[in-house]
C-alpha cells in the first residue's frame, strides 16, 4: 500500500509539525495527493529526496512554515521545578518520560525523539530542548525504534477504557505507574495539584525575574 511505503520513509517522531496528527496521517495525505512532500522538518532535505524518488516527483524545498530542520535534540526536565503534574507524560508519543502524580519526572534521553510535544503543556516551563552532543542526525534505525514505541503506546491506550483515559493520570505508562504505586487522584489531590501548580508557577516566574 502506497501510504505505508511513504510512512516507512518518514521519521516517526510523531511531532505533528507537518500539520497532521502524526506520520501515518501525513503519509496517507501524500498518497492521496492531498499534501505536498515538503512538510516534514525532522526528515529535512534527505526525507524530501527519498519521498520524491518513491513518488517520481521533483525535489522541492522544505516548507519552513512547518519548522526548520535541526540536528537531533532531546528534552531535559529541570527536576528542581517539576511539580509532578504528569502532563508531559500524557503528551509524549513514545513513553520517553518517567514519573507519576506528584513525583519528579525525568526524560529517558535514549528514547526521546526530540519531538518537543512535552514542552508546551508543562505548566511551570521546566522542560527544555537541548542539542544532542556530539551532534548527530536522526537515523532510519532511530525511526524504526520510535515507531515500535509509538505503536506500543497506541496499543496500550486503545486497551484503556475511555472512561479512564479522560482522567488526568491514566495516560501514564503502565511500568511507570506500577513502579511508583501511586493511588488514583482524589478530588482533594486534584485541588492540591491546582494549588501546587499555582505555587510552582509563582516560583518559576520569580526565578525568571531574577535571572532576567
Ligand atoms: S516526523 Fe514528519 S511526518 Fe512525522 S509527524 Fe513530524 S513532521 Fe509529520
Ligand atoms: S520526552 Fe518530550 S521531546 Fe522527547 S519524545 Fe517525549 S514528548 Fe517528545
Ligand atoms: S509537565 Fe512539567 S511540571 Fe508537569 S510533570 Fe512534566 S516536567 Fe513536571
Amino acid at each position: 500500500m502506497l501510504a505505508e511505503r511513504i510512512n516507512r520513509l518518514l521519521p516517526q517522531t510523531q511531532c505533528t509539525k507537518c500539520g497532521f496528527d502524526g506520520c501515518a496521517p501525513y503519509a496517507r495525505a501524500i498518497a492521496e495527493d492531498a499534501a505536498p512532500i515538503n512538510r516534514c522538518p525532522p526528515g529535512g532535505e534527505a526525507g524530501i529526496a527519498a519521498l520524491a524518488q518513491l513518488l517520481n516527483r521533483p525535489i522541492i524545498a522544505l516548507d519552513t512554515e512547518c519548522g526548520l530542520h535541526v540536528p537531533l535534540q532531546v528534552a531535559v526536565i529541570d527536576e528542581q521545578y517539576c511539580i509532578g503534574c504528569t502532563l508531559c507524560i500524557q503528551a509524549c508519543p513514545v513513553d520517553a518520560i518517567l514519573g507519576a502524580s506528584k513525583v519528579m519526572h525525568t526524560v529517558l534521553s535514549n528514547d526521546c525523539t526530540g519531538c518537543d510535544l512535552c514542552v508546551a503543556p508543562c505548566p511551570v516551563d521546566c522542560i527544555e530542548m537541548v542539542d544532542v552532543e556530539p551532534f548527530r542526525e536522526w537515523t532510519r534505525n532511530d525511526a524504526d525504534l520510535a515507531r515500535v514505541k509509538y505503536e506500543r503506546r497506541q496499543l496500550r491506550l486503545n486497551k484503556t477504557p475511555a472512561s479512564l483515559r479522560t482522567s488526568e493520570n491514566t495516560d501514564i505508562p503502565e511500568a511507570t505507574s506500577a513502579q511508583t504505586e501511586q493511588p488514583a487522584p482524589s478530588p482533594s489531590t486534584v485541588a492540591e495539584k491546582q494549588t501546587a501548580v499555582q505555587a510552582a508557577l509563582a516560583r518559576a516566574r520569580a526565578r525568571r525575574n531574577t535571572t532576567a
